[in-house]
Parts: structure tokens; sequence; C-alpha cells
């Protein structure tokens, strides 16, 4: 892919760690205990596994709606440097409580209902814990981080995750939004993404407290709820359902492999300036159809004895979703040049490896299909340490 060409992946990662060792001076080699909201879903757990992989001590808060699953944390739940809290983010009470117990130099906020489909069926949820949510974990963050000591008070971060769908719709082929374009979002899903950014700025800028702000794009992969457009496809076409496209198929996104985001998410809180907004993109603005048939052209490759294929000839256009915006599309230049951050996966790998774990991971996602993640939840098994 044009974005990742031109640095080879150990120049990456030697700028990278470089960044890294001159931020843990600046803020006096702390960033080793963080506590992660939304941790059990889909880039949250992708954030936990890595982080935890790289020895950093983790403290997973997690609600476990139908989205959250502590399966998706695989051997980090049980780690020793883990632990894992299932609790609300509207609840104040038990937050300021887990700050005390875990006392983290860095926040990395993705609780969320997250699913515009649902937004529009059940405004009320996206409110509640993606702006109500987001303001209870601004507090308690405050008040945790008031009592600091100054080092400790210098060294904090909180990053809020949050999405370019806040900035709405392109409506043309050209141009991308930045870190300074209008809000203008147009979803329950994204009008409630955009209040809390509102509520992350006033508290850096009210309160002080050292918060980033990052605008990923849309993010495939491993351990996605299979509602999403990505797994969908795949789990529509391995059993011969129609695959399901929005109107005419021409809306574009800029697909982003969720490793890819995950180590953003890591650069900007590691390395970037609180107060600042880091939008992130792999520059790979793709029409869901187009992005629909490479992952049937996946199947086919990696499926070869379906009697569905070619598994293109599933797709089937459906109804448009209201609102449904036509073009994202951001400029990374921020975190690329001044973090160091570039995305390692093309689009036509990243969902090679996408197919391909859905493929080998069946038990992943039937066992989110029937229920049977909820019911060992009911028993009280699947819950790790803390
Ligand atoms: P997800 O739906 O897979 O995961 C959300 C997690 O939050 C789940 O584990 C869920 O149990 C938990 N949660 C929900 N409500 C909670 C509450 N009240 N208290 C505590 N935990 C709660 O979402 P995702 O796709 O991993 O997205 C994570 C974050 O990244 C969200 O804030 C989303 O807006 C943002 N984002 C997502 C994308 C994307 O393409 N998926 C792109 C850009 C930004």
């Amino acid at each position: 892919m044009a974005a990742a060409a031109g640095l080879s992946s150990e120049r990456r990662r030697r700028r990278e760690s470089s960044t890294f060792r001159v931020r843990k001076r600046r803020r006096g080699g702390t960033l080793e205990r963080i506590l992660v909201t939304g941790g059990a879903g889909f880039i949250g757990s992708c954030v936990v596994r890595r982080l935890v992989a790289a020895g950093r001590h983790v403290a997973t808060v997690d609600l476990l709606t139908y989205a959250g699953h502590v399966e998706s944390l695989g051997v980090a739940l049980d780690a020793p440097n883990h632990t894992f809290e299932q609790a609300d983010v509207r609840d104040g009470r038990a937050l300021r409580r887990i700050f005390s117990d875990t006392g983290p130099d860095t926040v990395i906020h993705l609780a969320a209902e997250s699913h515009v489909d649902r937004s529009i069926d059940r405004p009320m949820d996206f409110v509640t814990t993606n702006v109500q949510g987001t303001v209870t974990l601004l507090q308690a963050a405050t008040a945790y981080w008031s009592g600091l000591q100054a080092p400790q008070r210098e060294a904090f971060r909180f990053l809020h995750v949050s999405t370019d769908e806040v900035y709405g719709s392109l409506e043309t082929a050209a141009g991308v939004f930045t870190d300074v374009s209008p809000y203008r979002p147009n979803s329950p899903y994204s009008a409630s993404k955009a209040a809390s950014d509102h509520f992350a700025r006033a508290w850096h800028r009210t309160y002080g407290l050292p918060v980033l702000v990052s605008h990923g794009s849309n993010s495939y992969g491993p351990f996605q709820m299979p509602e999403k457009l990505v797994p969908v496809t795949i789990l529509a076409a391995l059993e011969g359902r129609p695959v399901p496209v929005y109107g005419d198929g021409r809306h574009v996104r800029d697909w982003l492999f969720v490793e890819d985001h995950a180590r953003a998410l890591e650069r900007i809180a590691d390395a970037g300036e609180p107060g600042r907004v880091y939008d992130v993109g792999a520059d790979a603005g793709t029409a869901n159809l187009d992005l629909v048939r490479m992952v049937c052209g996946w199947m086919d490759e990696l499926v070869p004895d379906s009697p569905f294929r070619p598994h293109a000839d599933l797709v089937t256009f459906v109804a448009d979703r209201p609102g449904h915006d036509r073009r994202y599309a951001v400029d990374s230049r921020h975190v690329r040049r001044e973090l160091g951050w570039e995305p390692l996966s093309d689009l036509h790998t990243g969902l090679g490896r996408t197919v391909r774990w859905y493929l080998e991971n069946r038990w992943w996602w039937q066992g989110i299909r029937d229920g049977g993640f909820e019911d060992r939840r009911r028993r009280g098994l699947g819950l790790g340490t803390g």
C-alpha cells in the first residue's frame, strides 16, 4: 500500500521506539500502568492483548455488554500483569474505587456503544454510555489526577478514543477532514461521540486534565462483532446466505486494520501532546461494494471447495441506512509525522488475515451467536483476576 511504502518495518520500529524513549524521559519513566475501558471489545481487546504482551500493567474495565467478551482477551486475561473489572463507566463510585485500586498513569477510554445501526433503534443507550459514561470517567479521572504528586500529575494522560464519523460526510470524491474540520455528525452514534469529544476537550481546557483525542477510521480485523460489515460478509459467504450491501455500495470508508489502529492509540497515549486531536486513517478509501468483493475473493481462495463460489454472486443490495454518510477520509499527517506512526497492513493483506481468522476461530463467533459466552458469564466463569 502507498501509505506504508518507503519506510521499512525495522526503521519504523526504531523510529517509534526512539520517540518512546524521549517521551519516557519527559514523563519520568511512567506509562507502565494503563487503565483501558471497553477492553473486552473489538479494538480494546487488541490494545489490551498488545500492552499485556509488552509487559505493561493493564487494568481492563468493561461492563461486558452484548459487545464485550473476556474470551477476546486470550492469554492476557489471566496474565499476572492484567486485572479485569466488570464495571459500568456510568458508575462514578465504582470508577473512583478502580482508580484508587489500580493507580494508572494512563487511561485509554474505548468503552462505548459503537454500532451505527443500533444507534438508530436505541439512541438513548448511546447518550448514556457514550456521553454520560465519558463525563463520569472524566470526573473520576480528574479527582484521581488532582490527588497525584507533581511528577505523576505531569506524566498522566487520558486518551479519549473517538471516530472520524464526528466530521460527518464528504459528499464528493475529493478532500479530507482534518483535526480542525467542523463537527457535523449525522447518526445518533456519531452525535454521541461528538458530544463526548466536546466534554473531553472541555475537561482539558477547564480542569487542565491532560486529555488527548483520537479520531480513528473504520476498523476491521479479528474479534470484531459479527454484526459489523466485514464479519457479516465473511459469515454470510461461508454459509451461502445473501451478502447484504447498503444502497448502491458506493459509500467510501478508509479501512484500518485493528492492529494498526491499536498501535496508533499506543503512540498517541505514549507520545501525543495533551489538548491535541489526532486523526488516524490508512489512506485506503474503498467503496463498500469493492470491500465486500475483496472479502468474497479471499473466501474463494481460502475455501476452494465451497459450493458457494464465486462468493461475490451472493452480493445483494438492500435498502440504504437512513442518514448514511457517503464518504469519510481523514488527514492523519500529525500522527504520521510527529509520532512516527504508519499503518503496517494494507487492505488486501489485512482482509486476508481477517478472513483466515474467522475461518479458524469459529469457537469465538459461534460462542457469541449461540449465547454460549453469556451462559458461562451467568455461571460466573470466564472472568479473570481482579
Ligand atoms: P465494541 O462495541 O466492539 O466494544 C465496546 C466495548 O465497550 C465492549 O466491550 C462493551 O462491553 C464495552 N462497554 C459498552 N458500554 C459500556 C459501559 N457502559 N461501561 C463499560 N464498558 C462498556 O467497539 P469497538 O469497535 O471496539 O470501538 C471501541 C471504541 O473505538 C469506541 O469508542 C468507538 O467509538 C471507537 N472507534 C471504533 C471504530 C471502529 O471501526 N470499530 C473506529 C473509530 C473509533
